[in-house]
């Protein structure tokens, strides 16, 4: 990821919100870094607009070879369903709740680009340790395991790239823990580059790098909790 500049004005009932006001980061390829900031900050925006959900009012936002804010939709579509995974806030909401673990990873592999090779939902299940429960329905697992699936299913293609907005929250410290761990673990295996919003501050300092923002502006950068202000 690599972004300077990068401004997202929303249009709401006749006002503009600037959500970001010029925001310059960069993430090299497979790291693990959060995302940290106040409600409001603008970490969500930041994350949609790194998963091409949004896309910028100004600036550059780089993902890869991808230059976002001159892809054409049809580009867009195919970044998202392959080259980037996003796991979004609220346990679950990237699952269908009628189908098992291992349907869910194949509905989200269907649109991978053809010829890619894919790993098998058994393998996918297995990076979160969730390979016993292929095919229990999901109102039978704990929300631990609800968002351990969720997981899975934002690396169901080994996208290059795993965005994830407060993947941990609304969990009890052992389950955050696990999921937590699953992510690093994935990180550290495949080299998939990770950028997670969290509130949680055992999260971040347990995260090798974390960026805050403020009122859409980097406020901080630093490693393993040496947080240094940006002047
Ligand atoms: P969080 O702080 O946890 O990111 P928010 O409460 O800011 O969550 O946002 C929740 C949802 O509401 C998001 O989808 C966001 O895009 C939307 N939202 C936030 N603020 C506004 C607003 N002023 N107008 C319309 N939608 C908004
Ligand atoms: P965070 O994730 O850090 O809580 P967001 O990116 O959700 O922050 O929101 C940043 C700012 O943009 C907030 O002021 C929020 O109210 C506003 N906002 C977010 N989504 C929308 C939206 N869909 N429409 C209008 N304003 C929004």
């Amino acid at each position: 990821i690599s972004t300077s500049g990068l401004v997202h004005i929303y249009r709401s009932q006749g006002h503009d919100v600037a959500a970001l006001s010029g925001i310059g980061i960069s993430v090299r390829p497979g790291e693990l870094v959060g995302l940290l900031g106040p409600s409001g900050a603008g970490k969500s925006t930041l994350l949609q607009l790194c998963g091409g959900l949004l896309t910028p009012s100004a600036g550059r936002l780089q993902i890869g070879e991808h230059h976002i804010a001159t892809m054409t939709d049809a580009e867009l579509d195919q970044m998202r369903s392959g080259d980037v995974g996003i796991v979004l806030q609220g346990a679950g909401r990237n699952l269908i709740p009628y189908l098992t673990p291992e349907d869910n990873i194949r509905y989200a592999q269907r649109a991978a680009a053809r010829g890619r090779h894919l790993p098998s939902p058994a393998e996918v299940l297995e990076l979160v340790g969730l390979q016993d429960h292929a095919r229990t329905p999901l109102d039978r697992l704990t929300p631990g395991q609800i968002q351990l699936c969720a997981v899975a299913v934002g690396v169901a293609t080994f996208p290059g790239l795993l965005l994830a907005d407060e993947p941990t929250s609304q969990l009890d410290h052992h389950a955050r823990d696990e999921v937590l761990a699953a992510i690093s673990a994935i990180n550290s295996s495949t080299g998939m580059t990770v950028l997670l919003i969290t509130h949680d501050p055992e999260v971040a300092a347990l995260l090798p790098r974390t960026i805050t923002i403020r009122d859409g502006r980097i406020a901080s950068e630093g490693r393993s909790g040496e947080e240094f202000a940006v002047v």
